[in-house]
């Protein structure tokens, strides 16, 4: 099939230089934007440049992946390193944070640059995390057999070849301590070419060598969904992969409980289970995206009541300064206030035995 050799031709055929999108689009690149796409370049593959087009300028699509203005506005401060990932580099391309599952990162190349992205003062500088030296990762997971699992992530990690991934499976395989694989990417909407035969035979093939393999799709609304990247995750849902989904809360482009709604409804239809809803990072560059905590809580707290509990995902924060993942609907002590707020929105009071307290 041609379809097997196709992506890596849709990948180095993305549009990277500014002049050539903007000349693509039809639409006018002011100083103001060519000086963005300096300090964060563009990326983007032909056919999302083709739908963002047909989608215009004001489009999610268009917000989600076009410079504008305020991503150099010295007024939204934001951080380098959002959650602050660096202090838990433990061996080359691992960060070993939580017990018993560690990030890989095999690769800070992404099949699109995202506008809003934590990563986004990193991708594109020669950063160490990222260097090789891949014997010396594998020590490290011997000597912690606490680690479980192995997340795959990035950069996107679906950007290296079969070959590569098949290379690096193997060696994970041959650790008797991990029996997890996890991949989180972008590809499957974004560039839905690369879920090829050679990949899903490659899934296949080490099905049997861990307990699990997961693929978390990154996506934020329905209107990144057409009939090509359909079929791709139907192709990924039909494996033996599990497939979850991972969505940034994201200003402008879904932050209300209906937008929300319609993506849920779609990873529903697609036989994705929902997993991770991110609060943004406070990135710099992307602070625009930003919107308060008081703010998500109150549009993930309207998701409870139209979603069922199976569907309705993880509404997760990544405290600055590296103090971890936590659910984004934390009480903010673990002493008990009385009061619960209910699937309706009312505050609630419980009352507890005295002698239980
Ligand atoms: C999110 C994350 C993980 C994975 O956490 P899960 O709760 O297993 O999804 C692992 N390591 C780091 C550093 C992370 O940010
Ligand atoms: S795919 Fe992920 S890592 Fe890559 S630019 Fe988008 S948000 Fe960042």
């Amino acid at each position: 099939m041609v379809e097997s050799q196709s992506w890596t031709n849709s990948f180095s055929t993305s549009f990277k230089n500014i002049h050539e999108l903007y000349r693509f689009l039809d639409w006018e690149l002011t100083p103001a934007l060519e000086k963005v796409a300096k300090t964060y370049p563009v990326f983007i593959p032909r056919r999302l440049a083709e739908k963002i087009k047909v989608q215009g300028p004001q489009s999610v699509l268009a917000r989600e992946f076009l410079p504008i203005e305020s991503e150099l506005d010295p007024d939204f401060k934001g951080l380098e390193d959002p959650i602050g990932d660096k202090t838990y580099h433990k061996a080359p391309q691992l960060i070993h944070r939580y017990e018993s599952r560690a990030l890989f990162t095999p690769t800070t190349i992404c099949p699109v640059h995202c506008r809003y992205c934590f990563r986004k003062n990193e991708l594109n500088v020669a950063d160490e995390i990222f260097q090789q030296d891949f014997v010396e990762t594998i020590a490290y997971l011997k000597a912690h057999p606490e680690v479980s699992e192995i997340i795959f992530t990035g950069g996107d990690p679906l950007t290296l070849s079969n070959d590569k991934l098949e290379k690096y499976l193997t060696a994970f395989s041959e650790v008797s301590s991990i029996k997890d694989i996890r991949f989180h990417s972008r590809y499957p909407v974004i560039l839905p070419e690369r879920i090829d035969d050679g990949f899903l035979a490659l899934m296949e093939k080490f099905k049997s060598r861990f307990r699990t393999i997961t693929l978390a799709i990154h996506a934020n609304h329905v209107d990144e969904f057409d009939e090509i990247n359909r079929q791709a995750i139907k192709k990924l849902t039909s494996s033996s992969m599990q497939i979850l989904s991972q969505t940034v809360l994201l200003k402008g482009i879904n932050d209300s409980t209906e937008v929300l709604l319609n993506l849920y409804q779609e990873f529903i239809s697609l036989k994705i289970r929902p997993y991770y809803l991110h609060h943004p990072d406070q990135v710099k560059g992307g602070m625009h995206f930003y919107l308060p905590l008081r703010q998500g809580r109150e549009i993930y707290h309207g998701l409870r009541k139209l979603i069922p509990g199976w569907a309705l995902p993880h509404y997760v924060i990544d405290i600055p300064g590296g103090h971890g993942k936590i659910s984004a609907m934390n009480p903010e002590s673990t002493t008990f206030s009385g009061q619960l707020i209910s699937k309706d929105g009312e505050l609630v009071s419980i009352q507890e035995p005295d002698f239980f307290i």
